[in-house]
């Protein structure tokens, strides 16, 4: 019997998922159905994006899992109808595109470049920046995403620190859990990475007491997720030099609001949401590699703790 699958994300996704998912299902040798719509009570697995507009599962009788195009699952995690195994995303293309991100607004601030990209307005004033072992890097999570780009900067010989719930053993990084291991590394962060999945225990990580705990001056660069942050703390430790300058990629609200105080602060830089994204050619096969799994009886790969959010 062919194994159903419903496609529910966001609808321009459709074109490019399909032919993906198709060729390389058929190359598995799966008999498979692959629709934007079935009824609820036919579909074995849904690949699933939060923009697809799916969110009472109940109807799905016969569903077998929920594969997530989108490593951070925040907005399902907690989805009381979903009974069933849910996978997020580990992508090769999302982890090297957003190590790639990373590795830029590091050397940015490592390096001072804005001083040169916005000019030293004719004063020949010579500050070499320091070496890469002279700087320290936390990463604040430890997984995917936060594992390879604490990998990439050890490369390139920062000093590295990470932090994550569970202790690590990772060649090159100095690796610290729990709240003590967070004082440590908050210590020493010169340069800060928040690579934490939004969660009810990773809220506010950053906050007055937990800022006040960096270098004078610190960076801290934000592509994990809004919530991370208590907002007002960081713009007072952003006015009172405490922080030196904070890149944000994600934020509470997204769109960020246009009379957002971020928006217009100087020492504040906004992308918007696009430090990486799933990559549809590699996602696609994460994605068949689990409904292989499902139909063959073995373990799905990625899968999501529900009881810790991530
Ligand atoms: P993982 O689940 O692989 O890693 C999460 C890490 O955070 C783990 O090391 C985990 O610890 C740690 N962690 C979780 N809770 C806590 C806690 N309470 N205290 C300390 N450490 C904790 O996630 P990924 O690396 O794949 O992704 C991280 C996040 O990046 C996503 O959740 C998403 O929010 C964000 N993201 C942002 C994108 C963007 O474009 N801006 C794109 C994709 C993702 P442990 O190892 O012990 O489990």
């Amino acid at each position: 019997m062919a194994v159903n699958l419903l496609f529910s994300a966001r609808p321009a996704l459709w074109p490019i998922y399909q032919p993906l998912l198709s060729t390389y299902l058929g190359e598995m040798g799966i008999d498979f159905d692959l629709r934007t719509d079935f009824p609820p009570e036919e579909v074995d697995y849904v690949v699933y994006a939060p923009n697809g507009g799916l969110s009472d599962f109940t109807p799905y009788t016969r569903l077998k899992a929920v594969l997530s195009l989108w490593a951070g699952v925040e907005s399902i995690a907690g989805n009381t109808t979903l009974t069933v195994p849910l996978a997020r995303m580990v992508d090769h293309g999302l982890t090297q595109g957003m190590t790639e991100w990373v590795i830029g607004h590091v050397l940015r601030y490592h390096l001072g470049m804005d001083a040169h990209i916005h000019g030293l307005k004719g004063e020949w004033r010579q500050d070499v920046p320091p070496l890469a072992s002279e700087r320290s890097v936390a990463i604040l999570g430890l997984g995917a995403l936060g594992q390879a780009s604490a990998l990439a900067l050890s490369a390139l010989d920062f000093r590295v620190t990470g932090w994550s719930r569970s202790p690590k053993d990772v060649p090159g990084i100095t690796c610290m859990h729990g709240s003590d291991g967070l004082k440590q590394v908050l210590n020493a962060a010169e340069i800060l990475v928040l690579l934490l999945p939004s969660t009810p225990a990773t809220e506010n990580t950053l906050r007055a007491e937990t800022l006040a705990l960096l270098p004078r001056g610190a960076r801290i660069i934000n592509p994990g997720r809004g919530p991370l942050i208590d907002d007002a703390a960081l713009l007072a430790a952003l006015d009172s030099g405490q922080v030196g300058h904070a890149t944000l990629d994600v934020f509470r609200t997204e769109p960020l609001p246009s009379d957002d105080p971020y928006w217009t602060h100087p020492n504040v830089t906004v992308t918007p949401h696009i430090a990486s994204e799933t990559r549809p050619v590699t996602a696609a096969r994460v994605i068949c590699e689990n409904i292989r799994r499902g139909v063959q009886g073995e373990p799905f790969l990625h899968l999501v703790d529900r009881e810790q959010g991530y």
